[in-house]
């Protein structure tokens, strides 16, 4: 009987802001799956210390490099998806570096050069991300090829908490990935959104600080009453990017824990957990 082959045995991917929370974690299960990986960051050291975490918990064998990438700025972006080339080019990019800044208010009080950060990081550098990943996969003759790209679920439904240049970035994503997806589809390249609800990852914890009451008021939308993991991002990420996966196209691919299809009293959820 033949060996059992990861989910991703072959692929090239690359993974962007995978210094931390989401990326991190996608490029752990990634490497396990059997995917080769190229971790790109715009923190060197921040960098440095995931590509230590990552190799003490994934087997030897697994090729895992990382590059510094300011994904806003498209001399950065070609070149990151160029160096994988000598690997035999890119199978797989999640394009998921984002920041939310702490600035980003409503429509009266975000200031222009916020408005333009964020979308130049969360907009530009997913355009770029996807632009080189088609031009990759067509310089190496691929038959097929998956973009993830991450959204939120503010691109869904409206947050109370004014964040407009960040909500209105991850709507951007959302439709460029529908549009990319009809696209190119008979070229065999996927291209689908991640919308993750607010998780446990150092984005949320600096948004939120000590505030107990602000954390409260959040996780009460949770049909679950909680926030969600990164690791639960990254195990949908695996499926999209594996051929498991291959009729799964243009979609908004939703983990939130039901947050996005409830509607939950301040109380919480009608029905009591089982004690
Ligand atoms: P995180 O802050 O833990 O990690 C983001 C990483 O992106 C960091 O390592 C950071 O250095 C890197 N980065 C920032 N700017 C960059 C740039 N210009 N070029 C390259 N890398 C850059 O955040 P996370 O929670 O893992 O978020 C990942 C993605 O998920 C983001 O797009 C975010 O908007 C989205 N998201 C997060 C949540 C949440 O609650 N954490 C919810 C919905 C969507």
């Amino acid at each position: 009987m033949a060996a059992p082959r990861g989910r991703l045995q072959g692929k090239n991917a690359i993974i962007t802001g995978a210094a931390g929370g989401i990326g991190l974690e996608t490029t752990i299960l990634f490497a396990r799956e059997g995917a080769s990986v190229l971790m790109a960051d715009i923190s060197e050291p921040a960098l440095a210390a995931a590509l230590t975490k990552v190799k003490s918990l994934v087997p030897d064998s697994a090729r895992i490099e990382t590059i510094k990438c300011d994904v806003s700025k498209e001399s950065d972006v070609q070149a990151m998806v160029e160096s994988q080339d000598s690997w035999g080019g890119t199978d797989v990019i999640f394009n998921n570096a984002g920041i939310m800044h702490a600035d980003d208010a409503d429509a009266v009080d975000t200031p222009d050069k916020i408005w333009d950060l964020t979308h130049n990081i969360n907009v530009k550098g997913v355009w770029y991300g996807c632009k080189h990943a088609v031009l990759s996969l067509r310089r190496h003759k691929k038959t097929k090829g998956s973009i993830i790209n991450t959204a939120s679920v503010v691109a869904l439904v409206g947050s109370a908490t004014p964040q407009l240049a960040y909500t209105a970035s991850k709507g951007a994503v959302l439709a460029m990935t529908r549009e990319l997806a009809i696209v190119h589809a008979r070229e065999g390249f996927r291209f689908n959104a991640l919308c993750p609800a607010p998780l446990n990852t150092p984005l949320l914890q600096d948004w939120l600080g000590d505030d107990q009451a602000k954390r409260h008021r959040r996780e009460v939308h949770f049909p679950t009453g909680r926030f969600g993991e990164a690791i639960e991002q990254a195990n949908a990420v695996v499926f999209l990017a594996s051929d498991e996966a291959s009729f799964v196209n243009g979609t908004d691919f939703v983990v939130d824990g039901g947050m996005t299809k409830a509607y939950v009293t301040p109380e919480g959820p009608a029905t009591p957990a089982p004690q």
